[in-house]
């Protein structure tokens, strides 16, 4: 006897949590299936960076949109904490190379009419940061960006939605969804859920699931990785981002230094695991340490990654199926789907209740790779 819902949600990140908290608010019966427990993959242990900065032009109405909500993100989620904090974001140039990129960058958003991101002038940069190395070039900033804990983020999301009425099942995979009768079922090894929807929230393994539904796509997982740092005086209010070589860098509440940005180890995702690259981690080190001399003094005190996926284009699919009546995507958020948790929900819960969205996702299509 199969477990009946008005809608199924796989996966238990945050784009999972934030859907099925925003279909329970709108009265469906959810319920969310993760094979491992919440929080375990991406969500949980990413950056923390909520960002609009240098977003993929496509992402800037959902990056802004999901901004106003991070700005309320305590009424979203009736009062639960997720650490989320206004610090800007500044993506230092340290290069004309770099300087070129940022001012054509500013230029061609003024253009399209955005206003979150600035050119910083040198002197501005280095008022901002005075430990930064000499001779930059000046910096891109977005006054408004910030950060979070990824990890209490997404459980605050997972909290608010059970305290709404979801279900959330864990150590349950789904193994097989499949069409009948105007009903989709989801086969697990704890037996089967159905319902007339499925949103697929399944982060690097949705992959799989789209091509079960007769539309595959080339995702690709990856294995974005962090290093932390012992404590240090406070020296950096802003989060850093590079624009030549990749870095994401920031000091956190408690003194210690977050080092990412793009470095990859390699994902295996039948046995859910990492396999970090130190060299790689080397260089980020080394990056950090030559944008900021007072890193030498710091210790690596570790390091780890996290199972994410990417799309050719670097942008995700969101959006309906083009193949099944009754499924939605939501995946491939290519190492930057954080920030966007918020409105993703919103976005799934309208499609799924109301068949559009106001928010402008053509460009997410899953047609796009067909
Ligand atoms: C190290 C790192 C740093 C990052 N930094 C940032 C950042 O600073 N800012 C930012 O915006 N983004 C960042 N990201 C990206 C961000 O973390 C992801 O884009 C986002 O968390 C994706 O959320 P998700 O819910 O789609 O995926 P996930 O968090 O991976 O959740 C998907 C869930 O689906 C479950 N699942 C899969 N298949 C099944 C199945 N068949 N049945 C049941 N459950 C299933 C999985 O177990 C998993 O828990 C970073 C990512 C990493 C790894």
């Amino acid at each position: 006897m199969a477990r009946p819902a008005d809608a199924l949600v796989i996966g238990g990140g945050i784009q999972g949590c934030s859907t099925a908290l925003q279909l329970a608010r709108r009265g469906l019966r959810v319920v969310l299936l993760e094979k491992d427990h919440v929080a375990r993959h991406a969500s949980g242990v990413n950056a923390g960076g909520v960002r609009r900065l240098r977003r993929h032009e496509a992402e800037i109405p959902l990056a802004i949109a999901a901004m106003e909500m991070w700005y309320d993100i305590e009424t979203l989620l009736e009062g639960r904490q997720t650490g989320f904090h206004v610090t800007g974001q500044v993506a230092v140039a340290e290069t004309q190379a770099d300087l070129a990129w940022a001012t054509q960058r500013a230029a061609r958003l003024r253009a399209l009419g955005y206003t979150h991101e600035e050119l910083l002038s040198p002197a501005e940069l280095y008022e901002m940061m005075p430990e930064l190395a000499p001779g930059m070039e000046g910096g891109l900033i977005a006054r408004g960006d910030g950060a979070a804990s990824p990890y209490h983020t997404t459980m605050a999301f997972r909290d608010t939605a059970l305290q709404a009425g979801v279900v959330i099942e864990e150590g349950i995979a789904v193994r097989r969804l499949a069409r009948a009768d105007g009903l989709w079922r989801a086969q697990t090894d704890a037996g089967t859920y159905q319902a007339p929807c499925v949103v697929n929230c399944a982060g690097a393994w949705a992959g799989a699931l789209a091509a079960q539904c007769g539309e595959a796509v080339p995702l690709q997982p990856i294995a974005p990785m962090m290093m932390v740092t012992s404590r240090l005086p406070a020296f950096l209010k802003p989060v850093v981002l590079g624009i030549g070589r990749p870095l994401s860098f920031k000091q956190m509440p408690n003194g210690t230094m977050m080092i990412g940005g793009g470095h990859l180890g390699s994902a295996d995702l039948r046995t859910n695991t990492i396999r970090l690259d130190f060299a790689k981690l080397t260089r980020s080190a080394r990056t950090a340490t030559e944008l900021f001399p007072l890193m030498r003094a710091a210790t690596l005190v570790r390091a780890w990654g996290g199972i994410e996926s990417r799309l050719p284009d670097d942008i995700p699919v969101i959006g309906p199926s083009s193949t099944e009546p009754g499924l939605f995507h939501a995946f491939g958020f290519s190492a930057h789907g954080f920030q966007l948790g918020p409105v993703i929900g919103e976005i799934m819960a309208q499609l799924v209740t109301q068949g559009a969205t106001q928010h402008p996702i053509a460009p997410f299509a899953i047609t796009r790779f067909h």
